[in-house]
């Protein structure tokens, strides 16, 4: 019987320590501060579904990490008006001291392991004015994130057509038709996930890296016939690792970078259209892709918003990444369980991208010669 006890406590302790070995861990904090809000990015060596709250008395927002372990108990000081101190409140909590009350707002980015919070100031309203304050504002680590290096690229090239105007020689301007404006250039296309990297889950089976492929493959055939060159970063149910596709990119010296996403969150009534930049030269692509969207899907406007995803965080060209619905809202969910949406969503992103590329608007422009 005592050896049967001995046995079993160790069985026990056994499972136990592998439960302790297999703990999720912080693996960073970034704070970007802002004029009117700042941006937290909690990053997680694994996925998780935190608890964000605000206290009061003195007031505060908490961020309870359930299953992870939070290994640091200091942090560093961030220049935030509102934020005065981050630190650890229990072995799985960041507490993040305020200086007065604030909103927020909380997305988990799905299948990257983060979660995103948006510190915001009361009078501030829900959809921002980007243009109001500087693009490029400071940033403030709090933490290193841990950075994959860049190895070799597996980035799939779809299709080259250069085509270079021949000059007729009379100089002066010359009317270049809206139709021709995307010829010559250059576009990554970067359908999100894939793999063993699936993406948000969405209402009725949907799969978030099936959607954005989906989706890819319509907007390259609209961009293909428009002459632009396009390289899409998989063609198939691949994981294409961020940092492949970000060197990719910037190593061909892509005009532009259009990452394809889907939201989710666990509010099924959160719904609408978010576009993502994060360099002071993707706010013009980001504000001219989102009025595409806003306009052809006719979704809530949840604005154009500023967060450091890696690919728009790296690249060295105009970059943004759009989310044009929520998987987990019942209604949008089944818009985008039809292929109609996601070609009005592939629609509304070569729209962008060609108005973006004749200067904001919709019409045959004079170009020098
Ligand atoms: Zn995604």
């Amino acid at each position: 019987m005592k050896y049967f006890l001995n046995l079993l406590s160790s069985i026990v302790l056994f499972i136990l320590l592998a439960q302790v070995g297999r703990s999720a861990e912080l693996a960073g904090i970034e704070i970007d501060c802002h004029k009117y809000y700042d941006t937290v990015t909690i990053n997680t060596s694994e996925y998780i579904k935190p608890k964000v709250m605000l206290l009061d008395n003195p007031s505060r927002l908490v961020v309870d990490l359930t299953g992870i372990k939070i290994k640091t108990k200091t942090f560093p000081k961030i220049k935030s008006k509102r934020i005065t101190k981050v630190r650890t409140g229990s072995s799985t909590r960041i507490v993040f001291d305020l200086a007065y009350s604030v909103d927020y707002e909380e997305a988990s980015i799905f299948g990257q392991n983060k979660v995103v919070i948006e510190v915001r100031d009361k009078s501030r309203p829900y959809v921002h004015n980007l243009q109001e304050e500087p693009a490029a504002d400071p940033v403030a680590p709090v933490m290193e994130v841990k950075k994959v290096a860049p190895q070799i690229v597996r980035v799939e090239r779809v299709v080259v057509r250069e085509e270079v105007e021949s000059d007729n020689g009379r100089g002066g301007s010359q009317t270049r038709p809206y139709s021709k404006v995307l010829k010559g250039k250059i576009i990554v296309i970067d359908p999100g996930h894939g793999g063993a990297d699936p993406g948000a889950f969405g209402i009725g089976g949907l799969v978030e890296k099936n959607l954005t492929l989906k989706t890819a493959n319509y907007l390259v055939e609209f961009l293909k016939q428009q002459g632009a060159t396009v390289y899409l970063t998989r063609k198939k149910n691949v994981k294409i690792d961020l940092a492949e596709v970000t060197a990719f990119t910037n190593r061909i010296d892509a005009d532009i970078y259009v990452g394809l996403h889907y939201n989710a969150t666990y509010n099924s009534r959160m719904n609408g259209t978010e576009t993502y930049y994060y360099t002071a030269r993707s706010l013009k692509l980001a504000e001219i892709m989102h009025k595409n969207l806003r306009e052809k899907l006719g979704r809530r406007d949840n604005g154009v918003r500023r967060a450091k995803l890696y690919t728009v965080h790296h690249a060295l060209m105009p970059a943004v990444i759009v989310e044009p619905c929520y998987l987990t809202n019942p209604e949008e969910a089944n818009l985008a369980a039809s292929d109609r949406f996601l070609k009005k969503v592939a629609a509304a992103v070569s729209d962008g991208i060609k108005e973006y590329f004749n200067g904001g608007n919709r019409k045959d422009t004079k170009v020098k010669h």
